[in-house]
């Protein structure tokens, strides 16, 4: 049983979905958890499940200096975290003939920019308090090359190359700094793929070894491990949880029988 009483979580993007679910674990856990989201009615709503004194941080972590401001309204009210979940993320699909630059601000603004400033600003209180856990949610797109994505793929591929770098510069003073790798995940993040794009989602489920796409608390399991002591000699890692989906052949092929 992971016990994470007193200890204070900041998770973002936590209104629905992958960020609701590790906000509901990390409080079953005994954490206080603090959701932020852009709209402050969504995470009151999440809150309402919550037992341990939740608190709410709504902002828009595109916008320019948000995840700094974030940071330092946190740090002013309750002096820091322990465990931060950088979950918030949009997702972009569009083929190479399609991007534009607006669309490429748009998800690099909150995917890595708006992670990155509000993980550096919980900087000085992470090393004051002599550590923490930082968990960042990346996704397999980062892994492989997929088809139509390659803004959002170089936000997450962009998420996985600062765990690392982070994780070396803050390892001395006890901060962890991971990631996790979701695959096919069930959440509102594929409700515009379902629409304009038809099959996809069978077609993609086909290739997954485990044959089942994920929940939401397939991840929200994995976080609180990382977000534990059990993890406490794990750190710059990228763990995929995607049912095989990334580095596993799974899908499509015959079961080969010895001879
Ligand atoms: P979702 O769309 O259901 O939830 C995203 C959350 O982020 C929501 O709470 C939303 O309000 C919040 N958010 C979006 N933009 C924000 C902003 N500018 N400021 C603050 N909050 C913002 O999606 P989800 O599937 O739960 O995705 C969560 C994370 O998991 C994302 O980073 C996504 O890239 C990643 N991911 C999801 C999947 C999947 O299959 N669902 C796969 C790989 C990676």
């Amino acid at each position: 049983m992971i016990d994470l009483s007193g200890k204070t979580a900041l998770v973002t993007g936590a209104s629905r979905g992958i960020g609701a679910a590790i906000a509901a674990r990390l409080d079953e856990a005994g954490a206080r958890v603090l959701l932020n989201s852009r709209n402050e009615a969504d995470i009151a709503a999440v809150a309402k499940n919550l037992t341990n004194d939740p608190g709410l941080y709504a902002a828009d972590l595109g916008l320019p200096e948000a995840g700094t401001g974030l940071a330092e309204r946190v740090v002013a009210d309750v002096g820091g975290v322990d465990i931060l979940v950088n979950n918030a993320g949009i997702a972009m699909r569009r083929t190479p003939d399609q991007l534009t630059e607006d669309d490429f601000n748009a998800v690099f603004n909150i995917n890595v920019r708006g992670l990155l400033m509000l993980t550096l600003g919980f900087g000085d209180t992470f090393i004051d308090r002599g550590g923490a856990s930082v968990i960042n949610v990346s996704s397999v797109a980062g892994l492989i090359g997929p088809l139509g994505r390659v803004a959002y793929s170089g936000t997450k591929g962009a998420v996985d190359a600062m765990t690392r770098a982070l994780a070396a510069d803050w390892g001395r003073h006890g901060v962890r700094v991971n990631s996790v790798a979701p695959g096919l995940i069930t959440t509102d993040i594929w409700k515009e793929s379902r629409e304009t794009v038809p099959g996809l989602i069978e077609e993609m489920a086909a290739s997954i070894s485990l044959r089942r796409w994920g929940a939401s608390e397939d991840i929200a399991d994995v976080v609180l491990f990382l977000a534990s002591d059990l993890s406490s000699y794990v750190t710059g890692e990228t763990i995929a949880i995607d049912g095989g989906l990334a580095r596993v052949r799974g899908g499509g092929e015959p079961e080969y029988k010895a001879d």
